[in-house]
């Protein structure tokens, strides 16, 4: 650690003048060191480099990227390098498949998508339920991107300690793909979850601190924002920078290191700027995928070309939500820090609530733990017959019904219609999901709609009898997210606020520090999602047979991970 004064000028030069910004990015200034790669797994020197024989991958993951955008900025010509790596002309891809169907999880966002993605299953059996959720068992909070409070420390660990790696307990794809070809290569750039990968490329941590501020601790002091508009540069900096290290990474063409056989690269500027920008997520994230995303895939494209990798390399892109505008201001944020927050209700209802950071003293005793995700949010209740103000509560034991779920269940339904214990979040929800616990260590129930007096009805009878028009594949998402070995990470009560549901933005509501933008809904705005499959070694047709056989009937996020391992099966064939 510098001595104070010197950290004041580190910090000034990192993070711009201000001594109160300074202040705020304590958490991250610490973290400011110059690594930016890690091997994962070290091989033998008599093993084979890579695994030639298979058709290699470009998996390429961009953040908060809707479907609808997307294509239609492809179709309109806005991103020619990008249509250039597709092997396309103009509106015309003759070796890329569009799909038109894949959805999003449920939540809508980033950690428990990617999770799905990247593992297969779904969020009730990998577990990361959300950007934030408690493990009841280890009686810890997980918060791989924090949301009910600030701290970029978890999200800098990803890459420094796998922090996510070591949250998830199930195989990934990559392990998946090893464990057919021990010697394949495999490169991740930035993405949050790589275990199994021979090698990660992240960002300078700088860089990397210095975007997450921007979209963290700045847009979330509205008093510091009078006048002083969200740098875009900040989040340019983040994606250039990693593109730049895959690009050193794979080096000049006579050095001997092979191209990896799977090269993921994550862009997240799309989604960090889109959370803050002032015009709004659409006009945000098309002129950010224009100016800044597709020169950075032409400049990976000119290199994975320069060592003629891109010949019959599948190139799928993907993205893991979509984004929905909203008001950034106080009435509209629901977050913890606020006065009318849900913490102040479940306060008032009687809860003991764990307080809002990462880590907490062992000695901590609360009964309730919230965790907050912009349009959703999850509530975990311990027995409270279990709980003694020395030893705090038993979070082994899941909390009583009738006792512990049910008497909050009917405190924020009856403060939804009459706002007696916290005002400001009358009228804010949109359903209140519940059901009866289980031992965390038994398969979960699916979540049922509390209609009031301690009632509850099926979801699809209650969406039957209330229609969501805009909500898409709502009960079958839901059940993904808390059915299953670790679907008690969604919560014994979850919130959807009205949000996904809502037209305009003066009605949407978030769990979250005031934003621009947020997602999470099960509207279709936050998921639909992009997915591309292109080769030039095959036709448009002959791929989407190939992705609509994986995909099925039920095209979600999971089945990402089956059409990997599908289209790396296919044997590469000789010129
Ligand atoms: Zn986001």
């Amino acid at each position: 650690m510098p001595d104070r004064i010197a950290w004041f000028a580190t910090c000034a030069l990192l993070f711009g003048s201000s001594l109160t910004g300074c202040m705020a990015t304590v958490k991250t200034a610490q973290l400011v060191l110059t690594d930016t790669e890690r091997t994962i797994r070290e091989r033998d020197e008599d093993d084979p480099p890579n695994s030639p024989s298979q058709m290699p991958i470009l998996f390429l993951a961009f953040d908060g990227v809707n479907r609808d955008l997307l294509y239609e900025m492809l179709n309109e010509g806005q991103l020619p390098k990008l249509t250039d790596l597709l092997s396309g002309e103009g509106k015309n891809f003759p070796h890329a498949y569009f799909d038109e169907t894949l959805l999003s999880t449920m939540p809508s966002s980033t950690m428990a998508a990617w999770t799905t993605v990247i593992t297969g299953v779904p969020p009730g059996q990998h577990g990361v339920s959300g950007n934030e959720f408690f493990i009841r068992e280890e009686k810890r909070l997980a918060a791989p991107a924090p949301v009910s409070f600030i701290d970029s420390k978890p999200t800098i660990e990803i890459y420094t300690d796998e922090y996510l790696n070591k949250l998830v307990k199930v195989p990934t794809v990559y392990e998946k793909m090893r464990a057919r070809e021990p010697n394949i290569l495999i490169w991740v750039a930035i993405h949050q979850l790589y275990t199994g990968a021979d090698r990660l490329l992240f960002a300078t941590r700088t860089v990397m601190a210095h975007a997450l501020e921007e979209g963290l601790v700045k847009v979330a002091k509205t008093a510091t924002l009078q006048g002083e508009k969200p740098d875009r540069r900040k989040f340019a900096m983040l994606d250039n920078d990693v593109i730049a290290k895959v690009q050193d990474a794979l080096g000049d063409v006579d050095d001997d290191e092979p191209v990896p056989d799977v090269l993921t690269v994550y862009l997240t500027g799309t989604d960090l700027y889109a959370h803050v920008a002032e015009e709004g997520p659409d006009d945000a994230r098309r002129a950010y995928l224009r100016d800044i995303a597709d020169p950075a895939i032409g400049a990976l494209a000119a290199k994975l070309r320069e060592h003629d990798a891109l010949r019959d390399r599948w190139i799928v892109l993907t993205s893991d939500h979509g984004h929905t505008p909203v008001r950034h201001d106080e009435k509209h944020a629901l977050w913890t820090e606020d006065e009318n927050s849900p913490p102040a209700l479940m306060t008032k209802a009687g809860y003991h609530l764990r307080p809002f950071k990462e880590k907490v003293d062992a000695d901590t005793s609360f009964d309730a733990v919230l965790c907050e995700g912009g349009a959703v949010a999850f509530i975990y209740l311990a027995d409270r017959s279990s709980c003694s103000p020395k030893g705090g509560c038993d979070w082994q034991k899941p909390p009583r019904y009738e006792a512990d779920v049910l008497p909050l269940a009917e405190a924020f339904y009856k403060n939804n219609s009459d706002g007696e214990l916290a005002p400001r979040l009358k009228g804010t929800l949109d359903l209140i999901l519940t059901r009866r616990p289980k031992p965390h260590a038994e398969d979960d129930l699916p979540f049922e709609v509390y209609v009031g007096n301690g009632q509850t009805m099926p979801l699809g009878e209650y969406l039957q009898q209330h229609p969501h028009p805009t909500y898409i594949e709502t009960e079958a998402r839901l059940r993904d997210l808390a059915v299953g070995f670790r679907g008690e990470r969604a919560g014994d009560i979850m919130l959807i606020a009205h949000n996904g549901d809502r037209e305009i933005a003066d009605e949407r509501y978030y769990f979250a520090s005031p934003y621009r933008s947020w997602h999470g809904s099960p509207s279709k705005q936050d998921s639909e999602i992009p997915l591309i499959v292109a080769n030039p070694r095959f036709d448009a047709q002959q791929i989407r047979g190939r992705v609509k056989r994986v995909l099925g009937t039920t095209p979600r996020q999971q089945k990402v991970a089956d059409l990997l391992l599908d289209l790396r099966s296919q044997p590469r064939k000789s010129d």
